[in-house]
């Protein structure tokens, strides 16, 4: 608990016990033979209000003299003091002594779920202890450059990007991915701030300033997370602007009307002024729209940080409303559906030596980030002089051509040999081909292939079942391998051979197909993909473990390389919207019930009271539901 809360709690004993005590005086017939028996009894009463109640009183006296009459310090503040001036003392303390403990029991749970989400994402780091002169000194992570050196020991979280230069070790990556088996890591690769290291010292060579570091990319999304606010969030606040007046209203005419007329009448039957006037209080108390307004929103904090546990990182609530109606998912192949890292099989057709081919390739594909380039240079093992290539220019869906030592070299499919006037002899073996040739002349193809990711499968069946209706793969990549990936992994739907720009246009004739309420999900790996993953209603990506521009462009992001997390996805946000939706008819059907007993008379103050703080506490607790992860 904070200090303000610790504070609360005190106000919320000391009158609990104040109003006990007077209301047992009263029970005992006390209170009547005190002198003044009237004033004595309200000032008496008085104190244990003023003692949990100044504050609101302030806020509501403040929002009057700004002329923001309308929230929840208004209502109560009027009803308290309207039941006060009916002498209902005990009636008008306890409503401010409710509203208070349900206020109190809001700002626990918000910092629970806000702890919560911050806890998972435990990832910010003190300090990084970096290398100077031989020695180590411990700094703030924000005073590391890039391409200084840090050393990380066994225990300590990693502050920042880098390559590691010297060790090897385990890291745990559980905040980042959800993921509890540690992975391992050595010399030459790469390391993302954020994990704990486990076994080993690390040297590291920092490569992005802690501003661009993934913890700290990960850190802005989450907090910001919760200002995309949902559908629901919007419509009960704008519910809550029209709802308030109306009732205040109704309040009013219920209040005065029936004595007027009354009076009019000249009946002499029949409550008069005071208790009509109580009947408007309780009515207003009653339909007080706190549960909601509180809930709602909880629900949906408490659900991005459900996923950020689970290792999916959702930008804002409208994300995560609009992923329980997924009904089309489309996938890019290569990174997403496959792995990304092809092998080499062969060279074909080629009258110089394989090695020249391969040496050729590796080094038009020197400073592309396509998977298909980084496997080249990874095949090709040696140092790649980059002062050799010119002229380079890489042709997004086709390949690259560039000047290797005065030749052109063009590197890619079919249609980037059509465009440089060289005749492609297709292959007989399934796998993704890659063409070369030189000044023009057709000099053979490489066979590379690339497995399927482990999870893909079970993913795909596990969305089947999840009630998904149309599963289509887009890629790039010729036709043969296309379909016969699509075929092995189950996918409803595959198009081949596409460039980028035809992909956004499938993924537009796909989305024009379909009904406004469906979503449809596209997930990449953020590689050439960024207008898809802008274009569909909600873009996932994969891997975020590096890819920058991923992150930039999604509106979702799995942390790890694991499409299964997809379904956990879109099971969480399916139990947030439950969620939600049990508060709305929880909420409304208690007022209801409760606003018509009100004003027939029935539903006295302490209705009241269970009608708004009970409703709001029964409310706030099932929204913390929304923090526990549903098992796939
Ligand atoms: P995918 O849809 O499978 O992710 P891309 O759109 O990234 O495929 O690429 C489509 C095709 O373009 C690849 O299958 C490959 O034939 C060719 N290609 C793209 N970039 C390169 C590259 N850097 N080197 C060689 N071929 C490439
Ligand atoms: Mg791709």
């Amino acid at each position: 608990m904070t200090r303000k809360q610790k504070k609360i709690l005190i106000r919320i004993i000391v009158s609990t016990v104040l109003l006990a005590v007077l209301m047992t005086l009263e029970k005992l017939g006390i209170l009547e033979k005190l002198p003044f028996s009237r004033w004595t009894s309200l000032a008496l009463y008085l104190v244990p209000y003023i003692v949990i109640g100044y504050d609101i009183l302030r806020k509501a006296f403040k929002g009057i003299i700004k002329g923001q009459v309308m929230d929840e310090s208004f209502l109560m503040a009027v009803a308290t003091i309207g039941a006060f001036a009916l002498a209902e003392y005990e009636e008008g303390a306890a409503v401010m002594l409710f509203y208070q403990i349900g206020e109190l029991f809001q700002s626990v749970a918000v910092g629970k779920s806000r702890r919560n989400i911050s806890e998972l994402m435990d990832i910010r780091p003190d300090y990084a202890n970096k290398e100077m002169d031989g020695k180590l000194e411990k700094v703030d992570p924000d005073e590391v450059a890039i391409g200084d050196v840090i050393v990380i020991q066994p225990g300590e979280k990693v502050p920042l990007d880098g390559i590691v230069l010297e060790g090897a070790s385990s890291v745990d990556t559980k905040a980042l991915t959800g993921e509890s088996v540690p992975r391992s890591i050595k010399e030459g690769e790469e390391i993302i701030s954020g994990c704990i290291n486990l076994t080993g010292i690390l040297r590291i060579q920092v490569t992005k300033e802690f501003g661009e570091s993934t913890v700290s990319k990960i850190l802005e999304l989450v907090e910001n997370a919760s200002s995309r606010k949902s559908k629901s969030e919007n419509f009960i606040s704008r519910f809550a602007k029209v709802y308030t007046p109306v009732v205040c209203i109704s309040a009013l005419v219920l209040a005065v009307c029936p004595p007027v007329v009354r009076i009019l009448m000249k009946a002499a039957e029949g409550p008069m002024w005071g208790a009509w006037v109580l009947r408007g209080l309780t009515f207003l108390v009653i339909s007080c729209p706190c549960a909601l307004v509180i809930s709602i929103p909880l629900s949906f904090f408490a659900g991005i940080g459900a996923a950020s546990h689970a290792g999916i990182l959702v930008k804002g609530s409208n994300y995560l409303e609009r992923l329980a109606g997924t009904k089309i998912a489309v996938f890019d192949k290569t990174g997403t559906i496959t792995k990304g890292e092809f092998a080499v099989e062969s060279v074909h057709h080629n009258t110089a030596e394989d090695k020249e081919i391969l040496r050729l390739a590796a080094y038009a594909e020197c400073a592309s980030s396509h998977p298909i380039a980084i496997s080249l240079r990874t095949h090709y093992g040696k140092e790649i002089d980059r002062n050799a290539v010119t002229n380079y220019e890489a042709i997004s869906g086709e390949g690259i051509v560039a000047d290797i030592e005065g030749k052109k070299v063009a590197v890619g499919n079919e249609k980037l040999m059509q465009r440089v006037g060289a005749e492609a002899i297709s292959c007989s073996h399934t796998g993704t081909i890659v063409h070369v040739a030189v000044d023009g002349k057709y000099e053979g193809h490489i066979l590379i292939t690339d497995g399927l990711k482990e999870g893909s499968k079970q993913a795909i069946s596990d969305l089947k079942r999840a009630g998904l209706k149309k599963l289509v793969m887009l890629t790039g990549d010729a036709k043969k391998v296309g379909e016969a990936v699509a075929k092995e992994v189950g996918m409803t739907d595959v198009y081949t051979e596409l460039l980028p720009g035809d992909k956004v246009q499938e993924v537009e004739k796909l989305i024009a197909e379909k009904s406004e309420k469906e979503t449809l999900l596209f997930v990449g790996d953020g590689i050439n993909d960024a207008p898809v993953l802008t274009r569909a209603d909600v873009g996932v990506a994969m891997g975020a473990l590096g890819a920058d521009a991923a992150i930039e462009a999604a509106d979702v992001v799995l942390m790890d390389d694991d499409l299964r997390k997809l379904v956990t996805g879109i099971r969480i946000s399916k139990k947030t919207l439950r969620i939600v939706y049990e508060n709305i008819v929880l909420a409304l059907l208690v007022k209801l019930i409760c606003l018509v007993f009100g004003a027939i008379g029935y539903a006295n103050m302490w209705w009241a009271i269970f009608a708004d703080v009970g409703v709001m506490i029964l409310a706030v607790c099932n929204s913390i539901r929304a923090l526990r992860v549903p098992k796939n």
